[in-house]
């Protein structure tokens, strides 16, 4: 979308379109997928011409042996925005109320709001993180709440919830609303950082969890994303959606391969740090402050019109994304490589000076 805006915004000022040096508007991953699920995409294009119904079962008794739950709580999806949509449709499709807290990942509340359901947010603590406090004082005191959206680590801030916190949230609001949590950066926590929600899954809790493919596994044009809820949940959305049947055989093949390939994922983490760093202290030195990132983006405070800052980065051959709140005009800029990270610097310095 963000790509497409830039190439609609080119022709309308009739300028050339600039040569796109660091495309850092997606959160995509820039190291590509792991060799071993590109050699089990390629061998995957010769069964290409059958349903992946045994695929798609191998996938989710996989993640279901790593996440200790039952293949019967995994729903596949094409991507988790399929995901997001269809729990827009089934929570919110005839009206009702999201409670939230902004700003978020706006996919599911703009599906939602599509459906003319009302999205409640509350505003977010000083340190840019989601006020589960202020969200269940809202919860009791607003009606017609039909589901609760997190998402953590949170897009565009980059923040966390502490995990003993957010667990005890999800358990006591998942009582009277159901909870979804987006956990598309998940990955790139380190294991004290993560949450154990499908725990909560496997004991009933009513909270569905959303995880992606495009991030750690850089499967963002591939399209593989899953849902974790309880079993009866789980049953219940899949009448609003195809599931693994929407998604390709090569795609689900490479996807088993990336999931096992635990070399890759710790690849792409350390990277991904590694690139962060260079950008913190090229900010810093330029006297820019950043909130701190626990994802593939980071958020800043820029000192320019967003869409005027947008234009010049991509004139300089590089991809940003902004937006405004609080007053102030921000950048998110996702984690290239650590050149890409260099390359953006050195557009932000010439758009800046
Ligand atoms: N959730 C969050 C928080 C995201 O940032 C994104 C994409 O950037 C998505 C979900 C959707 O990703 P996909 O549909 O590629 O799985």
């Amino acid at each position: 979308r963000q790509e497409q805006a830039f190439v609609n915004e080119f022709a309308r000022l009739g300028e050339d379109l600039p040569v796109l040096r660091a495309r850092l508007f997606a959160n995509e991953n820039p190291h590509g997928i792991s060799p071993k699920a590109r050699e089990a995409l390629i061998k995957a294009i010769d069964v290409g011409n059958r349903y992946a119904f045994r695929e798609g079962a191998m996938l989710r008794e996989m993640i279901a042996g790593k996440e200790g739950i039952k293949p019967e709580n995994i729903l596949l999806c094409a991507g988790s925005s399929e995901l997001l949509m269809t729990a827009a449709l089934f929570f919110t499709g005839r009206g009702g109320k999201i409670l939230t807290s902004r700003p978020t990942y706006d996919d599911l509340l703009d599906c939602a709001s599509a459906f003319k359901a009302e999205i409640v947010s509350v505003p977010q603590t000083k340190e840019h993180r989601y006020d589960l406090n202020a969200m269940k004082a809202k919860l009791a005191s607003t009606e017609g709440i039909k589901l609760v959206y997190i998402c953590n680590p949170n897009n565009p801030t980059g923040t966390i919830l502490p995990p003993d916190e957010l667990t005890a949230f999800c358990k006591e609001v998942s009582q009277t609303v159901p909870v979804f949590v987006d956990e598309a950066y998940i990955d790139f926590l380190a294991p004290a950082d993560r949450p154990n929600l499908a725990k909560l899954v496997t004991e009933g809790y009513n909270v569905i969890l959303a995880r992606t493919f495009s991030k750690i596994h850089g499967f963002a044009g591939l399209r593989l994303g899953y849902g974790m809820a309880p079993a009866k949940l789980v049953k219940e959305i899949s009448a609003y959606n195809r599931g693994e049947y929407e998604i390709s055989v090569t795609t689900i093949t490479a996807g088993m391969a990336s999931y096992n390939d635990q070399d890759w994922q710790n690849f792409c983490r350390t990277e991904n740090a590694k690139a962060r760093e260079v950008l913190y202290k090229g900010l810093q030195q330029l006297g820019y402050e950043y909130v701190p990132s626990y994802t593939n983006f980071v958020l800043f405070p820029i000192r320019m019109k967003t869409k005027t800052f947008e234009n010049q980065m991509f004139r300089n051959g590089v991809g940003t994304q902004t937006r405004d709140f609080d007053n102030q005009p921000w950048c998110r800029v996702s984690i290239g490589t650590v050149d890409e990270m260099n390359i953006f610097l050195d557009a932000f310095k010439k758009v800046t000076s």
